[in-house]
């Protein structure tokens, strides 16, 4: 017969070690930051005090009006902006610039226009794994394009692909680097809504599979809602804050593995949805609505 364990073995199993671990740094740190911008007419802060940890993992999304600084607050974790006062962390290491680390993709795709959809992609892995063979690179070029369902149209420049295409090949491209966080700076804004739709949905599909951290600007907030796991509101500038977070509890992680459309269904039939989606408009547009002259 089993025995089962006393409550003295139990207590050994559980004990808590007599030197308490130190609390490991979240993954992405973003510490008492502000930005002040020097202009022609004086100084403009943008933003201040802001604080915001990140698991990894996590997909989180960034919403506020236009001018509030988002894009401000991203490109200070991408490293192309440093914060004038306080720090941003990944994985305790201080971001003062750029890397592969962290790759961004841009509303309008900065892709290459003389560059075929292959040659773009090909090139960021080119330069990320310079020491690998030119076969390895070629197969990490390949793969990812058909991660985005890009093979076929892999011999064509900018100009013969649609927006959303050109969007799956920046997609594809920051993949490629395998970073440890995308940053996506309102990605599928000018597209159209059924491709918008696809597209976050083909996001989904990828994130899912390798749970790179995804931090995302958007206006949309069902798009927010689809996406994120919590949801970041920044109030009004000048000096705008992080307003509230939204924590997205149904998370959709568990239900769309199958089918990101019918996930799409079943999240919008959920109340939970719909009283969320109230409190977020009620925050943009009731709370913190921009003021009209
Ligand atoms: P968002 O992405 O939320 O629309 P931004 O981060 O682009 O906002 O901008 C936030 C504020 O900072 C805006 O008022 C904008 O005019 C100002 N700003 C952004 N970049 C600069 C800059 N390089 N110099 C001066 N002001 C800037
Ligand atoms: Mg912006």
């Amino acid at each position: 017969m089993q025995t089962l364990p006393t409550l003295q073995t139990l207590d050994k199993i559980y004990a808590a070690p007599s030197q308490p671990a130190l609390k490991p740094d979240p993954f992405l740190t973003i510490e008492n930051v502000s930005k002040t911008y020097t202009t022609s007419r004086g100084s403009y802060t943008a933003l201040e005090d802001i604080n915001l940890t990140i698991r990894e993992g996590e997909f989180v999304c960034l919403v506020g009006h236009s001018g509030c600084g988002k894009s401000t607050l991203l490109n200070m974790v991408a490293g192309f902006l440093k914060p004038t006062t306080g720090e941003v962390r990944l994985q305790s290491k201080r971001i003062t610039e750029p890397g592969p680390d962290r790759m961004m993709v841009f509303q309008n795709y900065a892709l290459l226009p003389w560059k075929t959809a292959f040659e773009n992609v090909y090139l960021a892995v080119k330069s990320a794994y310079p020491d690998k063979s030119k076969a390895v690179k070629i197969a990490i070029t390949q793969e990812h394009l058909e991660m985005v369902g890009l093979t076929e149209a892999a011999n064509k420049r900018p100009h013969q692909l649609s927006g959303g295409m050109k969007q799956r090949v920046s997609i594809a491209r920051a993949l490629a680097i395998r970073p440890q966080v995308l940053i996506l700076d309102e990605p599928f804004g000018a597209l159209d809504a059924i491709t918008r739709q696809e597209l976050q949905e083909e996001l989904l599909k990828i994130w899912q599979t390798h749970r790179t951290t995804v931090l995302m600007i958007t206006h949309d907030i069902d798009e927010a809602l689809f996406l994120a796991d919590r949801i970041v509101m920044m109030t009004n500038g000048p000096a705008a804050r992080i307003g509230e977070v939204l924590d997205v509890s149904f998370s959709r992680s568990n239900v769309c593995e199958a089918d990101a459309a019918l996930c799409r269904a079943d999240l919008i039939a959920d109340p939970r949805y719909c009283e969320l989606r109230n409190y977020a408009l009620d925050f943009l547009y009731r709370r913190f609505a921009h003021d009209v002259d």
